[in-house]
């Protein structure tokens, strides 16, 4: 396996590094690096514009084939964009929700209408996205959705609240789960709603979070309405469009992840080196470990796409996550170590955190959201290891009056 770039690769990665040295200069320049994860409201207007200039120049979707707007460009080429990017440090993106979720799903499930009114605006940055997903008692256990719409004449009628909504407070849209039919239980009767945020009937309360800052929020949904036709697949079957959804979930971002993910361990290990706790044997054993897993996790990631046009599917998807979730998590504790006391003192008033506390604290969400830790395991247990599936609690209106406890399903 040669892992070098090919004559077109080559030209390909020269041509999106040229571009981006020309454009990230000015105020976008001045916003590199803004926005990463536990900074997300930084530079928000500078970066909607960088938003705007990548997709007025066709550096946005680069993997949707063509006739939906995109470059039909290669893996490898996305690869490629997406370190470069890193590489460059340009501003977080503000898209990524349109671009990497929504935008392939209509584009698989979408029906004409729907892609040619939602996806040029993906594309160019004029209208952001939410994951309408999560709710208090749906999590990880997603079939659990209680958030209903109703049919009332051209439109639904939806009311529920979702929780962890990232970005909700800076979206136009959110594509959202909900029951459409209250007499079917678990995954059945559900149907999959893009749903307009400016309106009476959304109310956005973003959570504070340990960062001190609000990635996500609560999303109340009260008598909020949608068009009839903004039903992506068919209603009542939304289970399945739902699940496409997640599998387009990652994949070649975490390539451009890991070049942010060198840099961070490199600070770490410049911080080892000035403060003397590089001479610590055990620091140092675990400096080394760190670097090594994230060489595999940079190899796995390359082969988990190898031959792949498109999403990456479990168990490889479920190996990556489990992974590079756990890798950053741990970097985030070594870093900690690394600094000793200073760790444990705020950068300024009243809770200014340095970049390393930041990593820190937001990487513990990282072993949580698309899927937990947990979650990949039994993923993989399940598919790859053929354990028998998990016993599923026994939905509480399917349970006999007297049931005394839970039991597997039939
Ligand atoms: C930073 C961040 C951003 C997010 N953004 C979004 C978003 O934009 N949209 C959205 O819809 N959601 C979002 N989420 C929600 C995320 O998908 C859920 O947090 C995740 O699915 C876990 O669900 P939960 O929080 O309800 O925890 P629970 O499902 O209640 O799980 C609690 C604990 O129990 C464990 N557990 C649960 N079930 C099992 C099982 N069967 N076997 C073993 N262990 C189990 C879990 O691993 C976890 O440790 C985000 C979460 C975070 C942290």
């Amino acid at each position: 396996m040669d892992l070098r770039d090919s004559p077109e690769d080559a030209a390909f990665r020269s041509e999106a590094r040229s571009w981006l040295e020309e454009n990230l200069v000015g105020a976008f320049a001045e916003a590199r690096g803004l926005g990463r994860a536990g900074n997300e409201h930084e530079g928000r207007e500078t970066r909607i514009g960088w938003e705007r200039k990548l997709g007025a120049a066709g550096w946005t979707c680069l993997g949707w084939p063509k006739e939906s707007g995109g470059r039909g460009a290669t893996m490898s080429q996305q690869v490629i964009w997406n370190e470069e990017y890193s590489r460059a440090d340009a501003p977080a993106r503000v898209g990524v929700m349109g671009e990497g979720l929504i935008g392939p799903t209509l584009i698989a499930y979408g029906t004409e209408a729907q892609k040619e009114r939602f996806l040029d605006p993906i594309r160019k940055g004029t209208e952001l996205w939410c994951q309408g997903y999560s709710e208090p008692d749906a999590g990880s256990d997603l079939a659990n959705v209680q958030t209903k719409a109703v049919r009332d004449g051209d439109e639904w009628v939806i009311s529920g609240q979702k929780v962890w909504t990232s970005y909700a407070q800076w979206s136009d849209w959110c594509f959202v789960v909900a029951r459409t039919d209250p007499g079917q239980l678990r995954h059945k009767g559900l149907s999959y709603l893009l749903v307009p945020m400016d309106q009476a009937g959304v109310e956005v309360r973003p959570i504070r979070q340990i960062t001190g800052t609000a990635e996500f929020n609560e999303v109340f949904f009260d008598g909020a309405r949608t068009d009839a036709d903004l039903v992506v697949g068919q209603v009542n079957d939304g289970w399945r469009v739902a699940l496409a959804t997640l599998a387009f979930e990652r994949g070649v971002g975490l390539l451009g992840e890991i070049v942010h993910f060198h840099k961070q361990l490199d600070r770490v290990l410049d911080q080892a080196k000035r403060n003397g706790r590089s001479a610590d044997p055990v620091l140092r054993q675990r400096l080394a470990e760190s670097y090594v897993r994230l060489f595999i996790l940079r190899l796995n990631t390359l082969r988990s796409l190898t031959g792949v046009e498109g999403p990456v599917a479990p168990p490889e998807a479920s190996i990556s996550k489990l992974f590079w979730a756990s890798w950053h998590r741990d970097l985030g504790e070594l870093a900690m170590d690394v600094l000793g006391t200073e760790a444990l003192v705020a950068d300024g008033l009243p809770y200014q955190l340095s970049e390393t506390q930041r990593i820190f604290l937001f990487s513990r969400a990282d072993t949580i959201y698309g899927g937990s830790n947990e979650i990949q395991h039994n993923v993989i247990g399940e598919r790859v290891l053929g354990l028998p599936p998990e016993p599923k609690a026994v939905p509480v209106k399917a349970q006999p009056a007297k049931a005394a406890s839970v039991k597997a399903p039939a």
